[in-house]
């Protein structure tokens, strides 16, 4: 059992700590909003009055904030010196790879083990304990932080140094924004042909056109796993979030020089449907855009 400071309770770190909690370690988790909070103290985590008290004394620190900023401004002001040095300091946010090596340089300049860890699964997959987790860092950082994140996975897979797990995940995320706008598409353009959507279910989810995005969190309501599409498109992977990452996946393709039309358009119809009122939305909420723009 381990001592773990939790930091970030939202959609995704809320059943991260409910499942470090099941693992059998003692969770001492804070989060801005109180009903995070509350949600927190429910699934037996320690409520911590502050970031820096979750981190102190802890053997790890789990982060799980939107983005580069808040990851940056946590690690500088909240965790590295108030957690004790033999700690591993362990990212799960998806942010740029360039906050992620500049926060672990400045880590481990103070004696800390650090690694990226972002995930993939989504909100069911952090409840239930069985994400996947790429994760950068040194060899001594990942084999410090593979058991803390086997808590909460079912796959802990190391992609290379500082950096090389957020490296991963924007390009998992360039994919997966691209099948959820074309899997909605498709849908669509089955009804308008007359098809029923779960008769087009049975049947491309065993074919060709399968992916995550159709089995795993269908953007039809009723159709399919439970998923946002049956809470009106709450709760989930904000679009908000899928635009950022899509925009951090569009800089590393024009910073390498990588041909990438697909995750261009991803990204533009993304900054369409935040711009129209949905950031707040599930990303499977674009669902709802394209229905305006055409006949179904
Ligand atoms: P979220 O907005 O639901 O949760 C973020 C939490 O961080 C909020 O509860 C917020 O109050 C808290 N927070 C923000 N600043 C804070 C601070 N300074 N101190 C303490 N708490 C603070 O976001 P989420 O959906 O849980 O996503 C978190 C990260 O995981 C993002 O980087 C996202 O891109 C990534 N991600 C999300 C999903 C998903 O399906 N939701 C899947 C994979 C990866």
């Amino acid at each position: 059992m381990a001592r773990i400071g939790f930091i970030g309770l939202g959609n995704m770190g809320g059943g991260m700590a409910a499942s470090l909690v099941r693992a059998g370690h003692a969770v001492h988790a804070f989060d801005l909003a109180q009903a995070a909070m509350e949600r927190a103290g429910a699934a037996g985590c320690t409520l911590a009055r502050s970031a820096r008290d979750a981190a102190a004394e802890a053997d790890a620190v789990v982060t799980m904030l939107p983005a580069g900023p808040q990851v940056d401004q946590i690690y500088r002001e909240c965790v590295v010196g108030a957690a004790p040095t033999r700690a591993v300091l362990i990212d799960c946010s998806t942010i740029d790879g360039p906050t992620a090596r500049a926060i672990a340089a400045y880590a481990a300049d103070q004696g800390y083990k650090v690694a990226d860890a972002p995930v993939s699964g989504g909100i069911a997959a952090a409840r239930a304990g069985t994400l996947t987790f790429m994760v950068g860092g040194t060899g001594e950082a990942f084999a410090a932080a593979r058991p803390v994140l086997a808590g909460m996975g079912k796959a802990v897979v190391h992609a290379g140094a500082n950096g090389a797990g957020q490296a991963a995940k924007i390009a998992n995320n360039l994919l997966l924004g691209a099948t959820m706008i074309a899997t909605c598409e498709a849908f669509l353009l089955a009804q308008n042909l007359g098809l029923d959507p779960q008769t087009f279910y049975d049947i491309a989810s065993e074919a060709s056109g399968q992916s995550w995005s159709m089995t795993g969190y269908c953007p039809v309501p009723g159709v399919g796993p439970d998923s946002p599409a049956d809470r009106d498109y709450d709760g989930g992977f904000a679009a908000a979030l899928m635009l950022k990452d899509l925009k951090l996946a569009m800089r590393a393709v024009q910073e390498t020089g990588t041909s990438a039309p697909m995750g261009a358009a991803a990204e533009a119809l993304y900054q369409l449907f935040v711009n129209q009122g949905g950031a707040a939305k599930d990303f499977s909420g674009i669902m709802r855009m394209l229905q305006g723009a055409g006949r179904a």
